[in-house]
């Protein structure tokens, strides 16, 4: 029997705005929708928190056995540098401060984005579409929409009429919005303006002559607005009505409430039973952002290569710091987390490691079937991976007391056991174990310390180019030595 149908899953809905239960158009089967990365710059580690969510969310539908169509698109068009439709392409204007094609910024940063997202460890989506390959689909829905009598075409350009959209639907009802409300708080629009009210939103913009990147269409040359694309591409692949739309907290408005209005205006019905936000990763209590700066990129990380980091941090060790916070709750980041992060992740895989070796005996009163339950229960309720983890520590600690002969386990116990954490630990939560072997580290650990008492003697002689030479081979090897008032340490990425 399939899983999903022994267990009963909740889903905070941005739509209701209750915490639903989940049941799919069709049994068995998910339709899942998440907004992916605009390719014009490396993804900071934000954006992989972001996708880190979702990814752990597909892990655990596909673990309740159902068969997940998982849609994640890369924008590699459309989306200008202001979010209320003016300014430049960011990928056109990353090509032309670089002097370099748009598909060039587009493959760089699509190869940076699946490399730092196998280092995390995730999983594939099952179709992975791109705005520019979709701009036929684009224009359909766009003249669906000008049909119906819900857009209107300004000098090669066309703009969603809200104030007409709003006479039949409800534009803001994801967001919590009100239309009159935003009308109220909104300047004025400028004498240039083409558009009939600031909350109008381009589906097309004409391609001035400098513009690049651009398609012919029925109002002459131009490119897609942002927010249709994934409406093209989720209706495509998906259909019109489909079970999980997904993507950061900041897209809700207006990103994910200008994909219902489209989808709304073109088709007459909402597009989306689910919808689901994942919060912000912050720095220093601010969101991490590209624009502002304040952002740390995963490979920093990886390398320990950043002030505020005392040291590096595998993948798996951030992977589970972010696992250790519910996906809708805000995570700030900072070196001590990390740390205590590091220090849970080395405790729990310790555990794992020694539980194939555990003795078996007479059963214990730690009930192993109710515990994997209780597993169930927490990602059950929201997909929460905090109390999850909490669970996990029980067995580690019920581990822990069996190695020192303090409890017992029974052989049938120890295999289930042994498959929940296989299930939870490495299939849901998509941890890997990346320790080194302890023989290994204690060699390295040696050799390490050989060259640092090497370089030392080097200065002592002030023969300076030995000394540099240690270090920066050192550093090509990805070791970092840390001159401090006790000593040389070291770090190892
Ligand atoms: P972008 O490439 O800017 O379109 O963003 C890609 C994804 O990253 C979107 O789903 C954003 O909501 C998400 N995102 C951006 N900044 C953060 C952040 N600080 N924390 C979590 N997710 C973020
Ligand atoms: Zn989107």
């Amino acid at each position: 029997m399939q899983l999903y149908k022994e267990q009963t899953l909740k889903i905070t809905n941005s739509l209701t705005g209750k915490k639903d239960v989940f049941k799919p158009i069709n049994e068995g089967h998910i339709g899942m929708y998440v907004c992916g990365p605009t390719v014009y710059s490396n993804v900071h580690l934000g954006n992989c928190r972001t996708f880190m969510s979702f990814d752990m969310i597909f892990r655990y539908l596909r673990h309740l056995d159902y068969k997940v169509r998982y849609v994640r698109n890369i924008t590699d068009a459309g989306h200008l540098v202001d979010d209320a439709d003016e300014g430049e392409d960011k990928i056109a204007k990353k090509a032309r401060l670089e002097k370099i094609e748009p598909m060039e910024v587009v493959q760089r940063y699509t190869v940076d984005f699946h490399k730092i997202l196998e280092q995390f460890n995730f999983l594939p989506p099952s179709i992975e579409p791109t705005a520019t390959g979709h701009i036929i689909e684009q224009l359909e829905i766009i003249k669906e929409i000008l049909q119906k009598g819900y857009a209107y075409e300004v000098n090669g350009s066309v703009y969603f009429d809200v104030k007409k959209f709003n006479e039949r639907f409800e534009y803001g009802k994801l967001s919590g919005r009100k239309l009159e409300d935003m009308i109220a708080n909104t300047r004025e629009l400028t004498a240039q303006s083409e558009k009939r009210s600031p909350q109008d939103f381009a589906l097309w913009k004409k391609a001035e002559p400098q513009h690049i990147m651009r398609w012919p269409s029925p109002w002459g040359d131009g490119f897609p607005g942002w927010h249709l694309e994934c409406t093209a591409m989720s209706t495509k692949y998906l259909g019109e009505t489909f079970d999980i739309h997904g993507g950061g907290m900041d897209l809700k408005f207006p990103h994910h409430e200008c994909e219902i209005a489209q989808a709304e205006a073109s088709n007459g019905h909402s597009p989306v039973n689910y919808w689901l936000h994942a919060n912000m990763l912050t720095l220093n209590g601010k969101k991490m952002a590209k624009s502002t700066g304040n952002n740390i990129l995963p490979g920093e990380i990886f390398s320990g290569e950043n002030t505020i980091l005392s040291k590096p941090f595998t993948p798996s060790v951030v992977r589970f710091f972010m696992m250790q916070a519910h996906y809708t709750s805000i995570l700030d980041l900072s070196n001590d987390a990390l740390l205590a992060s590091e220090k849970g992740y080395h405790r729990l895989m310790d555990a794992i490691d020694s539980l194939k070796d555990l003795p078996t005996g007479k059963k214990s009163d730690f009930n192993i079937s109710e515990w994997r339950q209780k597993c169930y229960e927490a990602m059950n309720d929201d997909f929460n991976t905090p109390i999850l983890i909490a669970n996990l520590f029980e067995a580690v600690k019920h581990i822990n007391l069996i190695k020192e002969g303090k409890e017992s386990v029974s052989e049938s116990d120890k295999e289930l056991l042994q498959k929940t954490i296989n299930d939870f630990v490495f299939e849901v939560l998509g941890l890997e174990d990346k320790r080194e072997s302890g023989q290994d580290s204690d060699t390295l650990q040696r050799v390490v310390e050989l060259l640092i008492q090497l370089r030392n003697e080097a200065r002592t002689n002030k023969d300076f180019a030995t000394s540099d030479k240690i270090r920066d081979q050192l550093v090509a090897m990805g070791i970092q030595l840390k001159d401090g008032k006790d000593g040389t340490t070291f770090s190892i990425s």
